[in-house]
């Protein structure tokens, strides 16, 4: 198969062969239809997130069954599925109880073994982790569903508990961000969008954002706009500052919520504990989302609430991803998501004009 890899950090990721991966008894070979290109492979690019040499990354992706381990007997071939980025091993007291996105023994293709940048990736624990993708889901559209979609639904709902009507603070406005503030709204929360970046913000209202933040101290700006603080704030970016800033932003009994990986030597922001006990705040971290809880979120896309597709700002070819991936080391010239197409003959060397885009986005 074809396959997009890099031998060493930071090296450019080149498109060519790549043996095809086994597929697991427990598990599917799944043919890539479209993969998301992260942040999240850009830092097991340059080893921030050490993975196993030579590797392909990707892990947002969106296909169909193409073989069938012997152990498996819930899915056929040619079933439309996602994935979660964590892949649960199916077996321990964690994923037995539902947890499977933060089971001990996790796989995530694209980082513990090779990932979706090419015309096949091995899933294994298949009848815990697969989804099933509805039909005429477009899968550039589905690809997002397994990263960001899900970990931001997860992040507002099961740990900022948002409700309708309650004020909610996105601190960056990436794609996990954009995706906060469409399911912020999808759930009836005033969003406040927070970015350094006056383009990225801009989106976010476009997006229907209520406010938008671009200076120094977001924190102050976000607690004014909102009468005393946000319900909910996020930490879609990973720093110490924004961490500490949407904490910061919080009213009292506020719930921040970090999704933003903080790596290496920003693992440890210092948080204003004082306040989060005075004022009741709580502090949670959000690691992506179980498989089993997809079909709420793909509820809100079915029912018209939620439009991922406002989310992609661009569809390129298998054999752009490299570039792409080498690009989020400069400043970011694309809004919104870039997403890999892969076409069913295999051919990777077509880029495809991204479909029904705003103008502003081209
Ligand atoms: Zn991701
Ligand atoms: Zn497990």
């Amino acid at each position: 198969m074809l396959a997009v890899s890099f031998a060493e950090y930071g090296v450019a990721p080149t498109l060519g062969p790549w043996p095809d991966p086994e597929c697991p008894a427990d598990g599917v070979l799944i043919r890539v239809a479209a993969t998301g290109v992260c942040r999240s492979d850009w830092h097991a690019w340059l080893g921030h997130d050490p993975v196993p040499l030579p590797h392909v990354p990707g892990h947002e992706l969106a296909g169909s069954v193409a073989a069938v381990g012997a152990d498996v007997s819930a899915w056929s071939v040619g079933d439309r599925v996602t994935v979660p980025f964590v892949c649960g091993c199916g077996r321990c007291e964690w994923c037995r109880r539902g947890d499977t996105h933060v089971c001990p023994d996790q796989t995530q293709p694209g980082f513990t073994g090779p990932g979706s940048f090419a015309e096949l990736v091995a899933v294994s624990a298949a009848e815990t982790n697969l989804v099933r993708l509805p039909d005429g889901l477009d899968p550039v559209v589905a690809a997002s569903l397994g990263c960001r979609l899900a970990t931001a639904y997860r992040a507002l709902v099961t740990h900022g508990r948002l409700a309708d009507g309650d004020w909610l603070a996105v601190h960056g406005c990436g794609g996990v961000g954009l995706s906060a503030v469409l399911i912020g709204i999808a759930l009836g929360a005033r969003v406040v969008a927070v970015d350094v970046s006056e383009a990225a913000a801009a989106r976010a209202r476009e997006l229907g954002a209520s406010a938008v933040v671009t200076g120094t101290d977001t924190a102050e700006a976000v607690r004014g706009l909102t009468g005393g603080g946000a319900h909910v704030s996020v930490d879609a970016v990973g720093s110490p500052s924004t961490a500490v800033a949407s904490v910061r932003s919080l009213r009292r009994r506020g719930r921040h919520v970090q999704v933003g990986l903080l790596l290496g030597a920003d693992a440890s922001p210092p948080l204003p504990m004082d306040r989060v006990v005075a004022e009741e705040l709580s502090v949670h971290g959000s690691h992506g989302m179980p498989a089993h809880q997809y079909p709420e979120l793909l509820a809100l896309v079915t029912d018209g609430r939620l439009d991922p597709a406002l989310l992609v700002g661009r569809v390129i070819g298998l054999d752009g991803t490299g570039a792409a991936l080498a690009a989020m080391s400069g400043p970011s010239r694309t809004v919104g998501m870039t997403v890999v197409r892969i076409d069913d003959a295999g051919s990777a060397s077509q880029t495809l004009p991204a479909a029904s885009r705003p103008s502003s986005l081209a």
